[in-house]
């Protein structure tokens, strides 16, 4: 596993697996798995069952394979490409993926883009290529440096920005895109799991931003050619439960904040907000996702008014997409179509498995 000892990250971790593993206040959890019998190690509070390890991690992969059911994620002969940044979601996300795969009938692919921020884009490339590895998923790899000719902090000292966050998330979101739509997949799995989900979900009621929360569904549709369609496998799968999961397997990620992430305050508030809900009453998170899906049905809305850049050809609002103009800014011209001419030419249709 790849940790970096101290970091903010594993110390969460590390408390998290901690309580989970005695959830009565430090005491060990005397009571048996409600499958085998054998001695549980989780209590799992909203569904009233005590696990052991084993039945614990299938828990988790049932619920994912009970959300692709639910939300009409993706059918059998799927080809789903997995977004991995080499965090513990996105690891995990992979993991449960595999699993799931055949009896699903899906076809995967893993895409990771190194951003070129030091130790933190080295350390996170090698925990999603030793992922890969394991798992037997082909990797498209986006080196920006080597493949675009300018990284993540290049852009930053160009720009003069200190909107770094922003920028990395134009970048990611084009070439997330570019590649799902080169390599004909009918779909981009992201690890946004349902504390995230619900996080920005308030957040977005609370400064009224009611565009940005049609993308939080479960499944946001895309337009063939334009822009692939996005989908949440893990959108009831709480973070501790991710935790454990990735505890259980020994599940290699990069355990190491990004040097440019901050949690707003806001977040850190609606997070705490969120968590004291769940506690008074198990399964609230659930409850809400549930809630909030029912009362934004019709998905569909969610590309209404978009249309194609007018240098690369993928979806844009306006006359061409961000990071069209991002880059002509930067290095004088659009590099959107030179990123699809690189993907085409490097990855075939054959990265499916
Ligand atoms: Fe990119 Fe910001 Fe995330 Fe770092 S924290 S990977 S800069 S979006
Ligand atoms: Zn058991
Ligand atoms: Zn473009």
């Amino acid at each position: 596993m790849v940790f970096l000892a101290g970091s903010r990250a594993l110390t969460g971790i590390l408390k998290c697996w901690r309580r989970a593993l005695a959830p009565t206040g430090g005491r060990t959890l005397s009571t048996r798995c409600r499958y085998c019998g054998a001695e549980a190690v989780v209590r799992v509070p909203y569904a009233k069952l005590n696990l052991c390890a084993e039945h614990f991690g299938k828990f988790v992969v049932d619920r994912v394979k009970e959300a692709f059911r639910r939300y009409g994620m993706a059918g059998p002969g799927a080809k789903i490409l997995l977004a991995l940044s080499g965090g513990k979601d996105s690891s995990s996300l992979a993991y449960i993926m595999r699993e799931i795969s055949s009896s699903m009938g899906f076809k995967l692919a893993a895409l990771h883009i190194d951003l070129g921020i030091g130790e933190f884009s080295k350390r996170s490339r090698e925990a999603v290529e030793n992922v890969c590895r394991k798992l037997g998923i082909q990797l498209v790899l986006i080196d920006l440096k080597r493949d675009l000719g300018f990284d993540l902090i290049d852009l930053i000292r160009r720009l003069r920005s200190k909107r770094v966050c922003s920028l990395c998330g134009v970048v990611k979101r084009y070439v997330m895109n570019a590649v799902a739509i080169e390599l004909n997949a009918d779909a981009v799995a992201t690890a946004h799991h349902a504390d995230d989900v619900l996080t920005y979900i308030f957040k977005n009621f609370v400064i009224q931003d009611y565009n940005y929360m049609r993308k939080l569904l479960p499944v946001n549709m895309g337009i063939p050619n334009t822009v692939a369609t996005r989908i949440k496998p893990l959108y009831e799968i709480y973070e501790r439960d991710l935790v454990l999961y990735a505890k259980h397997l020994n599940i290699d990620f990069v355990d190491m904040d990004c040097p440019f992430a901050k949690e707003e305050g806001m977040e850190t508030v609606i997070r705490k907000f969120v968590e004291d809900l769940e506690a008074r009453a198990p399964g609230t998170k659930i409850s809400i996702l549930r809630k909030f899906v029912k009362a934004h049905l019709g998905v569909q809305k969610d590309v209404e008014g978009y249309g194609r850049c007018s240098s690369c050809g993928l979806v844009s609002l306006r006359d061409r997409c961000s990071f069209c103009k991002l880059t002509e800014k930067c290095f004088g011209k659009p590099l959107g179509p030179a990123v699809r001419e690189i993907i085409r030419q490097r990855f075939g249709d054959g990265v499916w498995a």
